[in-house]
This record gives structure tokens, C-alpha cells and sequence, in this order.
């Protein structure tokens, strides 16, 4: 849903050249260094990029599914790290509060997480519970008006730059899969919680993860999300199916920008006296490229006006992500095919893409995982 399109016209040009303008000519700079400038932080707190989704009531722009995704694919055409960093406060590490939390949890955390004052992230992820979620062993026992959380989370995205943790823990002790799971909001520096050293990573250098760990952690009831116990899982899903339409925004806005780049050389780099952009086996590449982003851009338009709509988008948001970061992998690959020697060169920058991008398949649910989901839809709602 667009309810201003002048509005959303001038939030996408701004994103636009800020991309362009600011984060395009930093990219290898980044990645060299594994750090983004503060200057360009401050910049991208002044341009309100950490609350697009928070509610306009808590300081953010409140935007539809819609307008965001559109920012998304603007936001995309450069090097993913730095959309990690405020994609936190706008998805995961946020979404938990803004959908379930207490009207004094969102009063508190919502307004901080929207000016990037404090990053929010998610911890779901353990070092035995991946793709199988529901399984997860960290505890939350309840000691007066304390929990006392104690296990570890694994490959949390800006852990190190995070103000608070959304946590998902088991306060039934004997309970099994997703039941018995409450959500928790953990601040930094609470005693008992500590980080791992960073993990250095394959791809999406500037953008840090590093292990949650948590020892006799006591953390306020008060933080138990919706002050509800045991629906943490289902918060940490409803958190995921808005996250899955996002990640495929980004593989819209990534592909693009690899295909531009791809295009851009194809029209200039000879070979057999004229551009490689003449030869039918180039222009293959380069068409199915583009019309695989149009069904993927599609795909996530439909998916995020749906969820406008306050349709269960459990569905559509895997089948995007599944679509757009399958096509997201397979764009990368025909890029730097196309660019020859010099795709396999970091001097191009298309190679760091190529790395960059792999992620999307395994993150917030990994193409199986997708699969399994959609299957799993189909087969319940043709038996109902
Ligand atoms: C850079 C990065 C950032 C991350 N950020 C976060 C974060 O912020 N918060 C968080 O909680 N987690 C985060 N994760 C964790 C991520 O979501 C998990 O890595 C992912 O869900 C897969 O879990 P796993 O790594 O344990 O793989 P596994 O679950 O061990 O899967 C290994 C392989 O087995 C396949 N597989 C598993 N089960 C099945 C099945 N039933 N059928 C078919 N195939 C199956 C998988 O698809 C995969 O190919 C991050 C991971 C990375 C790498």
C-alpha cells in the first residue's frame, strides 16, 4: 500500500543518491577495513534509514510493507553490509516489539531503535538449533521479578554494535519444540551477558556477527515480550515472515546492480572487434538475468501488499525469499561470467557480490527451509 506516492517519489530519490553519492564509492574501502565510517552512520541516522518500518508514533517513518520494500530495492544497489546495520532496527531486531511488545516496552525501546540511538538484534539461532528453531535449549527461569537466562546463541547479526537483544528462550524446562518458547528483550551490558570475538565471515565485510553467550543473565520480567510467557516462537515467526519479504527486496535491489555493472561492461569491453554486448550468448545472460529480477521484484511486491493487507503471508513472504535469493545467486554467477578474468578480480568489485549475496540462501531461513514451509502450507490448506 502507497499512501502518499509523491512522498514515497521523494524518500526513494533521497535513498537513491545517497546510495550512489555516499555508500557506492565506499564500498571497497569497507570491505578492506571491515568497518563502516561513523560519518556515514551519522548520515544514515539523519536520513531516518534505521526506523523506516517503527511507527511514526515512536519516531520512525512508519512506512507501509509496501513503501518499504521499494526503499529496499534502492537501498540494495549497494554493498549489503551496510543495510545490515539499520536492517536490524527496521526487521528483526525490532518487529519483535513493534508486533507483540507491551505499550511500555514500545515506549521505551521503539523510539531508540528508530534514530539508531541503540541497534536492536535477534537471537533465535544456537550452536545445535539451526534450521530447526523450535529446538532450541537456552532457558529463562523465572526467580521472582527476574528471569535468569542461561545458553548461547550463535551468529547473531550486530551482536557487537547492539544495544538489545530480542531473545528467544524456554521458560518450560521439560517442554519440547515450539511450545514453551517466550521472547525476551535483553539489554547490553546486563551482568551475565557476554560476546564472543567476531567470526570472520565469507562475505559482507563491515557487517559483524559473533556468538550471544548468556551465564545466570537476570533480566527484568518486566522485558518478557507481551508479558506473555510461551508465545515467543510465535513472535519470532510472525518477525521472520516480514523479514523473508525484506531479504527478497534486497536480492531484487543487489541483482540490479550486478546486472547494470554486468550490462555497463558488456557495452564496453571488445572482444572479436566489437562489444561482448553483441553476442547472442551475452545477450542471453543479460536477458535472463533481467527478466528473472522482473518475476522476483514482482514476486516481493505482491508478497508486501498482501501483508498490507493483513493477509497471512506465511506463503508468499518464503516463496519470494526462496525465488529472489536463488535469483539473487544466479545473477551474481552471470555477472561475473560476464565480466571474464575480471570478475574473478577484487579490483571489479563483482566478485565481492558474489560473495556477499550467498547469504541470502541461508539466512532467516535457508532455501530448504523455504521449500518445507511452502510444502507444508499447501499440504495443510488442501486438507483443511
Ligand atoms: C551471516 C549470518 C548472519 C546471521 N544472523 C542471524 C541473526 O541475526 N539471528 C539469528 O538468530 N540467526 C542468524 N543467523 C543464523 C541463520 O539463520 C542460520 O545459519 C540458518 O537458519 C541455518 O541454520 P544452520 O546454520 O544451523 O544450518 P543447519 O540447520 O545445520 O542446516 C545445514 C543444511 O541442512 C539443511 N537442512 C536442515 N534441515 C533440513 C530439512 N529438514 N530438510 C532439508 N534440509 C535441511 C539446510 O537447508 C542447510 O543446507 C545468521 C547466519 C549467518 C551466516
Amino acid at each position: 500500500m502507497i499512501r502518499d506516492q509523491e512522498t514515497v517519489n521523494i524518500l526513494l530519490d533521497t535513498i537513491s543518491r545517497f546510495v550512489r553519492e555516499r555508500l557506492v564509492p565506499q564500498e571497497a574501502h569497507v570491505a578492506e577495513t571491515d568497518q563502516i565510517p561513523q560519518e556515514l552512520v551519522d548520515e544514515m541516522k539523519e536520513l531516518g534509514l534505521f526506523g523506516l518500518s517503527i511507527p511514526e508514533e515512536y519516531g520512525g517513518m512508519g512506512l507501509t510493507m509496501e513503501e518499504e520494500v521499494l526503499a529496499t530495492f534502492e537501498i540494495g544497489k549497494t554493498s549489503p553490509c551496510f543495510r545490515s546495520l539499520f536492517a536490524t532496527n527496521n526487521g528483526i531486531g525490532a518487529q519483535g516489539i513493534v508486533i507483540d511488545g507491551t505499550p511500555e516496552q514500545k515506549r521505551h525501546y521503539l523510539p531508540k531503535l528508530a534514530s539508531g540511538e541503540i541497534i536492536g538484534a535477534f537471537a533465535l539461532t544456537e550452536p545445535d538449533s539451526g534450521s530447526d528453531a523450535a529446538s532450541l535449549r537456552t532457558s529463562a527461569r523465572r526467580d521472582s521479578d527476574f528471569y535468569v537466562l542461561n545458553g548461547t546463541k550463535r551468529y547473531i547479526t550486530n551482536a557487537p554494535e547492539a544495544g538489545i537483544f530480542t531473545v528467544m528462550a524456554r521458560t518450560t524446562p521439560d517442554s519440547r519444540g515450539a511450545q514453551g518458547i517466550s521472547a525476551f528483550i535483553v539489554e547490553r551490558g546486563t551482568p551475565g551477558l557476554a560476546l564472543g570475538p567476531i567470526d570472520k565471515k565469507m562475505g559482507q565485510k563491515g557487517a559483524h556477527i559473533c556468538d550471544v553467550i548468556f551465564e545466570d543473565c537476570r533480566v527484568p520480567a518486566a522485558n518478557l515480550i507481551g508479558g506473555r510467557e510461551e508465545v515467543g516462537f510465535k513472535t519470532a515467526m510472525k518477525v521472520l515472515d516480514k523479514g523473508r519479504i525484506n531479504i527478497a527486496a534486497v536480492c531484487v535491489g543487489v541483482a540490479e546492480r550486478m546486472l547494470d555493472d554486468a550490462l555497463r561492461y558488456a557495452m564496453e569491453r571488445k572482444q572479436f572487434g566489437k562489444p561482448i554486448a553483441e553476442f547472442q550468448l551475452i545477450q542471453a545472460m543479460l536477458a535472463d538475468s533481467k527478466a528473472e529480477i522482473y518475476a522476483a521484484r514482482s514476486m516481493v511486491i505482491d508478497a508486501a501488499r498482501r501483508r498490507d493487507d493483513g493477509l497471512d503471508v506465511g506463503t508468499e513472504a518464503a516463496c519470494a525469499k526462496l525465488f529472489a535469493s536463488e535469483m539473487c545467486g544466479r545473477v551474481a554467477d552471470r555477472a561475473v561470467q560476464i565480466f571474464g578474468g575480471a570478475g574473478y578480480l577484487a579490483e571489479y568489485g563483482i566478485e565481492r557480490f558474489y560473495r556477499d549475496v550467498r547469504l541470502f540462501r541461508i539466512f532467516e531461513g535457508t532455501t530448504q527451509i523455504q521449500q518445507l514451509v511452502i510444502a507444508r502450507n499447501m499440504i495443510r490448506a488442501q486438507a483443511d
